[in-house]
């Protein structure tokens, strides 16, 4: 039997036991094609950190003496799909077998079980062996159930894996320290300033130059800011642990201009690709508060760990469970464009400015950033979601359709109608400026509702509500909102509704 094994690029996990022997017969085939790069307009640093990793990670398997192929971008004899490079080789090596690990894309992986079904030789998928959950796994915990709340799925997986548990009970008794966290940063606070890799991917970005791949974003090649291997990637979750993990979960909702990091990890990229496991993350920040259990209160530790065995295989089980209709839900039958700046970031709006440009800048945004202003405003906007979906999926370095699409049609848009959340995620001005330092210097003001220099949040808001009334009238969580609503004057009414039509109308010079 002699072997092929397909290893894409966001299965960079090195701990998988297909590594555990040196097989003669075994093959593992990398490769960078133009159906990945091109299935969305993807950030430079995104192709760059991909591609980067994926080269790391073959000379890896190299080293430790594994028979690998990899074709690059430009090799001549790249056929630039999975399906055609593996015929390819399979004819021109005389494979037998053909194996894959279960990918975490539905295109990918119906492309791959029907190419299967197309081939002479034998083939079998195996699991990429490192998330906590199976792709089933959430749909049979919420069998028979209306709805899917995080937080029963999480407390079952902390018992499930044991995770802060003691005699079958959380550690200190309490499961939720939302209440806890999520404070604003205080007005002079300087944030820990983020760790950078200063990686040369000149030779990388060089060979994207030569295609037409269209991408968007900037790079500063000689200085690629995101960790490209595991070494990296294990100093950047020893950084977090260190120097961010006991402020986490205050600032974990907090945005300030001009800081894009904050105390989050920035590991989603790394955890993403697999270059480090959910487990090791968590493992590794629980030792840390064991060792400094005076300096990292308990809250800040339960909500990163709540992010990892919680919202992250619960978006995973949720996309298995719901696609592939996910990707056309509308529940608002929102038809908008998206404004013309959320390509430049060029908008008066701070808010916007600060987030879109650190998105161009890096590649990263961090959640509530995501959620709260670039989220919050194109649904205020009634922004159709797969252009909103195309935007995510495309502009940030952690972009991989399973977390993506679950976060963006689901947890911001509510395209999903309360799948993922309980109601939309919507804010006029006060909430943004209550989490954030953005008002303060902004073109808009944060307490004007109508007329000149009015945040556009704010009439947009109460615009969103008005419009969408016969969805959401009924919904317990958002009764109080058209309660305020129902007693506003008629004038104040119209006013509103006049303003977010002015500033719909003239929505790409805001
Ligand atoms: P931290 O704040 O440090 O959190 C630690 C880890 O927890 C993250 O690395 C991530 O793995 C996990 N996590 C936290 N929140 C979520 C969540 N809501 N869903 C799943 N995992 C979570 N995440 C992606 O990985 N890829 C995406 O394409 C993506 N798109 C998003 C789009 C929108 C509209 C929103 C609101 C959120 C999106 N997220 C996405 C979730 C979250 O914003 C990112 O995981 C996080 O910002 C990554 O930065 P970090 O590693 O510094 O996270
Ligand atoms: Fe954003 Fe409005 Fe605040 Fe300006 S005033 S930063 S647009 S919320």
């Amino acid at each position: 039997k002699k072997t092929i094994r397909l290893i894409l690029g966001d299965q960079l996990n090195s701990n998988h036991s297909w590594y555990d022997t040196i097989d003669e017969a075994v093959t593992y085939v990398l490769m960078e094609i133009r159906t990945e790069t091109d299935y969305a307009t993807h950030h430079i640093q995104k192709i760059v950190g991909f591609f980067a990793a994926m080269q790391a990670f073959a000379l890896d398997l190299k080293a430790k003496k594994h028979n690998v192929i990899y074709l690059h971008l430009n090799d001549e004899n790249n056929l630039q799909s999975f399906d055609k490079n593996i015929e390819f080789l399979i004819e021109h090596n005389n494979f037998t077998h053909f194996e894959y690990q279960l990918p975490d894309e539905y295109r990918v992986d119906e492309h791959l079980k029907s190419f299967c079904k197309t081939l002479s030789i034998t083939s079998s998928a195996v699991d990429s062996e490192h998330f906590f959950t199976t792709r089933e796994e959430l749909g049979h915990f919420f069998e028979g159930k209306k709805t899917f709340v995080l937080e029963s799925f999480y407390r079952a997986m902390r018992k499930k894996h044991n995770v802060l548990m003691e005699a079958g009970k959380p550690v200190t008794g309490q499961w939720n320290y939302d209440g806890e966290n999520r404070k604003k940063l205080p007005k002079n606070h300087k944030p820990t300033p983020p760790l950078i890799f200063n990686n040369d991917v000149s030779e990388i970005l060089d060979e994207i130059n030569k295609t037409n791949i269209k991408t968007i974003g900037n790079i500063d090649s000689k200085n690629f800011v995101w960790p490209i291997n595991r070494q990296q990637s294990l100093e950047l979750l020893d950084f977090f642990v260190t120097d961010c993990l006991h402020l986490f979960g205050s600032y974990q909702d907090a945005m300030t201009p001009n800081e894009w990091s904050l105390y989050h990890s920035r590991i989603s990229f790394s955890m993403n690709v697999k270059m480090i496991s959910p487990q090791e993350v968590i493992d590794k920040a629980i030792e840390e508060w064991k060792k400094r259990p005076n300096e990292i209160q308990y809250n800040q530790l339960e909500g990163f760990v709540r992010q990892i065995i919680g919202w992250r295989e619960y978006m995973r089980g949720i996309y298995w469970l719901k696609m592939p209709e996910y990707a056309s839900l509308n529940y608002f039958d929102n038809q908008e464009k998206l404004p013309e700046w959320f390509w430049t970031g060029e908008t008066k709006m701070n808010c916007l400015k600060d987030a879109i440009g650190q998105s161009l800048e890096y590649g990263y945004a961090h959640h509530i950033q995501r959620l709260m202003i670039t989220g919050n405003f194109a649904l205020l906007a009634g922004v159709n979601p797969d252009e909103i979906d195309a935007w995510y999926l495309g502009i940030y370095v952690d972009a991989i359709e399973w977390v993506q699409i679950t976060n963006t049609r689901g947890m911001s848009q509510f395209a999903d109608g309360g799948i993922v959340g309980t109601k939309p995620y919507v804010s006029s001005a006060s909430y943004i400026d209550k989490m954030s330092h953005y008002c303060g210097s902004c073109y808009y003001k944060k307490a004007i509702k109508t007329g000149e220099k009015a945040c556009p949040f704010n009439s947009l808001y109460w615009n969103f509500y008005d419009k969408n009334e016969e969805k959401l009238g009924k919904n317990p969580r958002i009764g109080m909102m058209y309660n305020v609503w129902r007693k506003m004057q008629p004038e104040a009414q119209g006013a509103l509704l006049e303003q977010a039509d002015y500033y719909l109308k003239n929505i790409n010079n805001l």
